[in-house]
């Protein structure tokens, strides 16, 4: 099957960054066979959109999430991160199968109608009566039709042994160690587009034990799926590393054998320049998640720095509990915001934060040569974002149009050529009843802790 997109300015996010006033791009059995300048040539087997009005980008790539916090928005709202974590670790200890599909698909559904087409979750959360919750993130992807990353997240150090979480949600690390397996062999698709890829991902160095991040490194890199953790986000890691470890959270990184082109990591918020150059040196990757980021008060990440240090730079919403909109088109102005608040008005343009959200992304999961700009050969993961409405048309530039603007109607997103959503509304799912579903979700899971 064959869909031509044609009459829409295309920013197709490639080396050279082309751009078309208007464009076209057309795709066959998922792939994208053709893109360029005026209208494309003519043929009569194919399904014709007519974009006019509207600007078509890669479809954004989300770098780091946690589904399971939909069920969990707007607790412990004015607490920094581990306050934050404390508050909320007793009432994730409830979690289960129904209510993490619940919240996955809401979260999903809210990522897939704000342009998102690839989203990776780093869930780390697995009580020991839950049912298979990785299982119901999987299931909420493929009910959604997005491309998806999940992690199969870990914690192992909890309050007794110097760490934050509380005993009753850490595993031992054997136990860790078989579910990656197990996860890599029900689900790890390495094949070329993928809708599927298992990562690795203990939670972070205060609720994991160093034996763990070792280890976690060693299966990864045996079974070839990447690594992600989080790293560097707040004043009290900084401190809580160098007081266990002896070391800043980078070196620590180094130490476990975690510095490498397989590695990305959410955050990234205090590193020191010589940080931002090893992590680029290592090609390790950054997810820089500026909602999250300002709703913790954690802090502005040096996103111009690691920009120009060349390494994987990629956006995240974050979990839903420390960034109630969840939404991903929003995360374009805000990387720009955040970074102009921390450089000035230098600091980041709307052509970097569409290249950090996409391309970024896509190199952050190592899937640069497969999506996250819209060039032949490429899955075809496509954003239409209609321009030309009462709230956008009077400014010039669509790009501008979409970063410094609302965040626009999407007229269509493609995944894999596929129409998931059709002018906003998405077409997989009934958006109301998942909301609906996540309420009930929320309620129980609140009754219960
Ligand atoms: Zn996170």
């Amino acid at each position: 099957m064959t869909t031509v997109i044609e009459g829409c300015a295309v920013a197709t996010v490639d080396a050279s960054g082309t751009e078309y006033q208007s464009g076209h791009v057309v795709v066959s059995d998922g792939v994208i066979t053709a893109v360029g300048p005026g209208p494309a040539p003519a043929r009569t087997d194919a399904v014709h959109v007519d974009a006019a009005g509207c600007l078509a980008t890669p479809g954004l790539v989300n770098t780091h999430h946690h589904l399971y916090q939909w069920a969990t928005r707007a607790v412990s709202v004015d607490d920094g991160l581990f306050t934050w974590l404390k508050t909320l670790y007793p009432i994730w200890a409830g979690i289960n199968e129904p209510i993490v599909g619940a919240a996955a698909r809401a979260g999903l559904a809210r990522l897939a109608l704000t342009g998102c087409t690839t989203s990776t979750d780093h869930h780390y959360v697995f009580p020991r009566e839950g049912g298979d919750v990785l299982g119901a993130t999987i299931s909420a992807a493929a009910d959604v039709g997005l491309r998806f990353h999940p992690t199969r997240g870990s914690m192992d150090l909890s309050v007794k042994d110097g760490g934050l979480p509380p005993d009753s949600v850490v595993q031992p690390l054997d136990a860790v160690l078989a579910a990656v397996d197990e996860a890599v062999s029900r689900w790890h698709d390495p094949s070329p587009g993928a809708m599927v890829r298992i990562a690795a991902a203990p939670c972070s160095p205060f609720s994991v034990t160093r034996d763990l991040m070792r280890e976690s490194a060693s299966q990864a890199r045996e079974l070839g799926i990447r690594l992600h953790t989080h790293l560097a986000e707040t004043h009290d890691e900084d401190e809580y590393c160098r007081e266990k470890f002896g070391m800043t959270p980078v070196e620590y990184l180094s130490d476990v054998d975690w510095l490498g082109p397989d590695v990305w990591l959410a955050h990234g918020v205090h590193l020191s320049d010589a940080d931002v150059v090893t992590l680029a040196g290592a090609g390790t990757g950054v997810a820089h998640c500026p909602s999250s980021n300002a709703r913790l008060g954690s802090g502005i990440a040096p996103v111009a720095a690691l920009l120009e240090a060349g390494g994987p730079l990629g956006l995240g919403v974050d979990g839903a509990a420390s960034q109630e909109n969840g939404g991903l088109s929003e995360e374009l102005h805000q990387a720009l915001f955040a970074a102009r608040l921390r450089y000035g008005p230098s600091g980041l343009t709307a052509r970097d934060a569409l290249r950090i959200g996409t391309i970024g992304g896509a190199r952050c999961l190592g899937r640069q040569d497969e999506i996250g700009s819209l060039e032949v050969g490429k899955r075809a993961d496509i954003a239409l974002w209609r321009v030309d409405g009462p709230f956008h048309s009077d400014i010039v530039d669509p790009i501008d149009a979409l970063v410094y603007g609302s965040p626009p109607p999407l007229a269509r997103l493609f995944v894999e050529g596929r129409a998931i959503v059709i002018e906003d509304e998405l077409q997989t799912l009934d958006v109301e009843a998942a909301g609906a579903d996540l309420r009930h979700a929320a309620r129980q899971l609140a009754r219960s802790s």
